[in-house]
């Protein structure tokens, strides 16, 4: 789905059937009625607008599923120690305590040390 393309059908739609179609096809209400239809009709292509717009700047931020990805990763997750070893909790990589990473060098998972537990790696 392209935001570019869907606003400029809704620029269409607010020419066409804003202003030119509804005084047409509401010719028998009084103008106070059509203007107020017609300021209706903008008003909600103002809402439309803006909520692509927005949609927008988050698909330029990457697709849905790699704004999941991230925000999973960005979420600390405690790990576990056994024997002066950890194991990253997303990639399984392994590595002494002595290098406490707050984000795992291979994945960038983040890892919560407040947390962490004794038990099997
Ligand atoms: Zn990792």
């Amino acid at each position: 789905m392209d935001v570019q393309k869907a606003l400029d059908i809704i620029e269409k739609w607010n020419f066409f059937y804003g202003q030119r179609a509804g005084r047409e096809l509401w010719g028998d209400k009084p103008t106070d009625v059509q203007n107020q239809d017609i300021e209706d009709f903008k008003r909600d292509l103002d809402y439309i607008r803006q909520f692509m717009e927005e949609l927008q700047q988050y698909r330029q931020v990457g697709t849905v599923e790699e704004c999941r990805t991230d925000r999973k990763r960005s979420t600390p997750i405690p790990v576990m120690i056994n024997g002066g070893v950890y194991k990253c909790p997303s990639c399984g990589t392994g590595r002494s305590v002595k290098h406490r990473y707050n984000f795992c060098p291979k994945c960038g998972q983040a890892i919560d040390w407040s947390k962490m537990r004794e038990g099997e790696v």
